[in-house]
């Protein structure tokens, strides 16, 4: 799934939260979330490219699928057991927010990508 549809329906699902609890913040949070656990694919290019960097390129190794084997830290689902726990614990929206951007980009991950979480 490319970042861009990941930004797509993470808008939509923030919409959603947003119309559903009024918080700015939940929203928000929810986004980042969802969208920039992508950053930690940087580091496969980096491992498998550096120095050499181009953003152009970065995209199209992953459009390609030019890699067999991606290390992904971010993208596991224990970091979206622990953001549930956490946000059940402090009951926070923005907590909220991160815990359900978490599980919809894993969610998203899991069924429309060739390497799950
Ligand atoms: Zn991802």
């Amino acid at each position: 799934m490319t970042i861009a549809q990941h930004a797509a329906i993470t808008s939509a699902v923030c919409a959603g939260l947003y119309l559903a609890f009024r918080s700015p913040g939940m929203a928000i949070a929810c986004f980042a979330a969802g969208v920039f656990i992508d950053l930690d694919h940087f580091l496969d290019y980096a491992v498998n490219f550096a120095p050499r960097f181009g953003l152009r390129h970065f995209f199209e190794c992953f459009k390609d699928r030019v890699f067999n084997r991606v290390i992904v830290f971010l993208h596991a689902w224990e970091w979206v057991a622990l953001a549930i726990a956490i946000a059940c614990a402090t009951r926070s929206g923005v907590a909220a927010g991160i815990a359900a951007g978490l599980l919809l980009h894993m969610a998203l991950d899991q069924a429309f990508n060739r390497h799950n979480p």
